[in-house]
């Protein structure tokens, strides 16, 4: 088999290591589905979001271990 030398362009899928062809449709991933699993990563793990999400829950759980002796005239 004779190795021809290609100028092709190629790139390694940032996601699966898999070798892609500059003139792919979905370069520089090897598809559709790696460039999403990509965009996954940025949006959850890369960028952080700095405000944190508070549950509303949770925050009706904190306000509930306020003081708990109000002087309710419940006690003998
Ligand atoms: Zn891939």
């Amino acid at each position: 088999m004779p190795a021809k030398k290609k100028t092709a362009k190629l790139l390694r899928c940032p996601t699966c290591r898999e070798l892609v062809q500059f003139h792919d449709e979905d370069f520089p991933f090897c598809s559709d589905r790696c460039r999403k699993i990509d965009l996954g990563k940025w949006a959850s793990g890369v960028y952080k979001i700095s405000s944190p999400i508070v549950d509303p829950e949770v925050l009706e759980d904190l306000g509930g271990l306020g003081p708990h002796s109000s002087g309710d005239s419940h006690d003998n």
